[in-house]
């Protein structure tokens, strides 16, 4: 997939005093639309281009490792719908699995062999998880497990890191990333202070702070959640240890420690950030490449603990759509295709876009920081390594307004902020990648000039 002779994209700018108003009338007109019956015109914020301004692109389709909008124009994709699309656009076994399970029906709300399966499969794939219930969202996945914490260890208080984004939790939207970070609010409005009272938030990669945490709660932190190595500030990885070190704290104060997976699970590796690290959590939390493009996310670990969600214990938790029989039967598909072959696929194109980009920018003289965590990477405009959520926000997000742009109107596609990670695929082919190669240095260019 991928071999295309596509032709060169022209993106004409219409309004020279708006420098970012690329022509794309159809998406504007589209958005227009949207806006009149959606606040903001989209169903999640950052698709908004808000942190970067002009107008959001709307996509018709999908092939491979391009995407192309309503006005016709093809992007190289590096966002991969945030992360699920690993095997590229409309991979033909992932739409044949999906063709036969909807010719079978939709949903039934009984048990399906489906399920069973995505289950055991994920079972397989990650030693720690023994057991795992599926979900629609990661956000329902991590909502679930932190209930769960509770529900097992009989205590309130839940331990997060500032810049770590666990979804749209009430508990756990304090100082998140993501749309968070990019519109710089600590916290929102409508999640009440006693929603938010138990949750304690610490910075990211500060055992020590960890440690003081429990000291000054004894007996009363349910568990520690944190992102297996962040890609909601930008990729921001975990120091060496403080996953075993979290682990440890969690085990001699009797909480449990929950490894969200959602972004990095089945993509940095078979196994996620377990893979690669092998710090065992008492649950995980997975979503994005296990639904193959559509909503399955799920929760798993300990068998012990998770004896205690309903039917087989007292903890409530239950779906209407859990297990969809089409969702299920993409994301076996595609965890099935991501064999030890196609990670290494994907390893390989991302660092050797990584090396594309590194190259574009030292050669214009851009302080930038490339991070990277498996596949996942993003580029911090600034020249301090960042460990934290103060240090992604310390970086020169102008420069990456002025990156982006240049790419977008060059037909690459990057994530419409500069506190995300960038996702590639295996679809990502040479012609793509030259593509990339092709638009980088003017995009590196832009930077270098941009102002705040
Ligand atoms: N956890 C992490 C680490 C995420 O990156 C996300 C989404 O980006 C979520 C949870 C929430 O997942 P969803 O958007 O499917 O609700």
């Amino acid at each position: 997939m991928g071999e295309r002779s596509a032709p060169v994209n022209e993106f004409p700018q219409v309004r020279p005093e708006q420098p970012y108003a690329y022509e794309a009338p159809v998406s504007q007109v589209l958005f227009d639309r949207a806006a009149v019956v959606t606040p903001g015109g989209v169903n999640s914020p950052v698709r908004a281009f808000r942190a970067v301004g002009g107008t959001p692109r709307f996509m018709v389709s999908g092939t491979g490792p391009y995407l192309t909008d309503a006005d016709g124009r093809e992007y190289v994709d590096l966002v991969c719908s945030w992360g699920p699309m690993i095997l590229g656009h409309a991979h033909p076994e992932v739409i044949a699995a999906v063709q036969d399970a909807v010719a079978r029906g939709t949903s039934f709300g009984t048990p399906g062999e489906g399920e069973v399966a995505l289950a055991e499969e994920i079972v397989a794939r990650v030693e720690p998880v023994e057991q795992v219930r599926l979900v629609s969202s990661g956000t329902e996945a991590t909502m679930s497990a932190i209930r769960l914490a509770r529900g097992f260890t009989g205590r309130a208080k839940v331990i997060k890191f500032a810049g770590c984004y666990h979804g749209h939790v009430d508990a756990l939207l304090a100082a998140a990333g993501s749309g968070l970070a990019t519109f710089g609010l600590p916290d929102t409005p409508g999640v009440t202070g006693a929603q938010a009272g138990d949750t304690i938030v610490l910075p990211y990669n500060d055992l020590e702070a960890v440690h003081a945490a429990f000291h000054a709660h004894p007996g009363e932190i349910a568990c520690v959640i944190t992102e297996a190595s962040p890609g909601n500030m930008g990729v921001v990885p975990p120091q060496p240890g403080f996953n075993a070190g979290l682990k440890a704290a969690c085990e001699k104060n009797g909480a449990l420690f929950i490894s969200d997976e959602v972004m990095t699970g089945f993509r940095t590796s078979k196994a996620g950030w377990y893979g690669i690290d092998g710090v065992k959590a008492d649950l995980l939390t997975f979503g994005k490449v296990m639904g193959g493009g559509f909503p399955a996310a799920a929760f798993g670990g300990r068998a012990d603990v998770m004896a205690h969600l309903a039917p087989a214990g007292p903890v409530y938790q239950a779906g209407t759509l859990s297990g969809n029989p089409v969702a299920t039967a993409a994301g076996l598909a595609q965890l099935r295709l991501m064999d030890d072959a196609a990670y290494e696929k994907v390893d390989a194109v991302s660092a050797e876009i990584r090396g594309l980009v590194g190259a574009a920018l030292t050669k214009e003289g851009v302080a930038h920081r490339l991070q990277v965590a498996g596949n996942m990477f993003s580029v911090f405009f600034t020249d301090r390594e960042v460990r934290d959520y103060d240090g992604a926000k310390a970086q020169e997000s102008f420069r990456f307004t002025a990156f982006f742009h240049s790419l977008l109107s060059q037909g690459v596609y990057l994530p419409p902020s500069a506190f995300e990670s960038w996702f590639v695929s295996t679809a990502l082919d040479s012609a793509a990648i030259e593509r990339v190669a092709a638009a980088l240095p003017a995009a590196a260019r832009a930077a270098a000039e941009a102002t705040e």
